[in-house]
């Protein structure tokens, strides 16, 4: 079975005194055990060595929202996997849409990324996603698949299920519009497929997180879908009362 995934990517919010506020809030809200479900919080760089002993008696897990893929040398700016888990990360998010788009990633880069976040251990979630124009083409299945392919070169069968995907329309994010759960669980069945036909039965282990504009309202239906194994909240997380709410969806 598929154990759900719920991350909370913080983008670029929070201040130290608020990342801290919120993490308390959230402790509040859920309590450390978080039972059936995983729990991540993706915040920014500057705060996950400070946070990390927040969450330490927690099952609440830490991860950051990029990393470069080499190990270390002569990259200004960048932050490498090692550093990543000397902060105390589990999880490393690749691809997000927002990456794609302001700051130029491929899928060629997010790959080598992979590679490397895999070498280190840390779980990767691999964002994949069509544009609303893409999606009014009629290319939504085309892009995700290209994507899927590219990303994922050259990943062994034992690794491929320690990879989480989330399926993001970039439509819906950040636009309070939802892909409808029949139409997030048909593209989340079609990643399915496309994984089957690449890595066999490991395809049943790999988890596909759905993305865009989650929100407590609408997180139970989509949850109910087969191929939706939990998803990735990017404003909704924000707020420690709306995040615990997704959290407990099954309530
Ligand atoms: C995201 O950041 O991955 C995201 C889906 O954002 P939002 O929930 O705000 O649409």
């Amino acid at each position: 079975m598929r154990k759900p995934i719920i991350g909370g990517n913080w983008k670029m919010n929070k201040t130290l005194g608020e990342a801290i506020h919120l993490v308390e809030e959230l402790k509040g809200e859920i309590g450390n055990k978080t039972g059936k479900v995983e729990v991540v919080i993706f915040p920014p760089f500057t705060l996950l060595r400070v946070l990390q002993p927040l969450l330490k008696e927690t099952e609440i897990g830490l991860g950051a929202q990029n990393m470069y893929w080499e190990r270390e040398g002569a990259y200004t700016g960048e932050i490498s996997a090692l550093m990543l888990l000397d902060a105390g990360c589990s999880y490393v998010i690749l691809g997000h849409s927002e990456r794609r788009e302001y700051f130029k990633e491929t899928d060629e880069k997010i790959n080598k990324k992979l590679i490397t976040a895999l070498s280190f251990g840390l779980t990767p979630i691999v964002c994949v996603g069509e544009k609303l124009e893409e999606r009014k083409r009629g290319e939504a299945e085309e892009i995700v698949e290209k994507q899927l392919r590219r990303c994922l070169k050259g990943i062994s069968s034992e690794n491929v299920e320690k990879v989480v995907i989330a399926y993001e329309p970039v439509w819906a994010i950040g636009t309070g519009e939802t892909a409808t759960p029949d139409e997030a669980q048909e593209m989340h069945y079609f990643i399915r497929e496309k994984l089957k036909s690449l890595w066999k039965d490991k395809a049943e282990l790999i988890r596909i997180q759905y993305g865009g504009s989650v929100k407590p309202e609408n997180i139970k239906e989509l949850m109910r879908q087969s191929d939706i194994d939990g998803a990735l909240v990017g404003g909704a997380s924000l707020r420690a009362d709306s995040f615990a709410k997704i959290i407990k969806y099954k309530e």
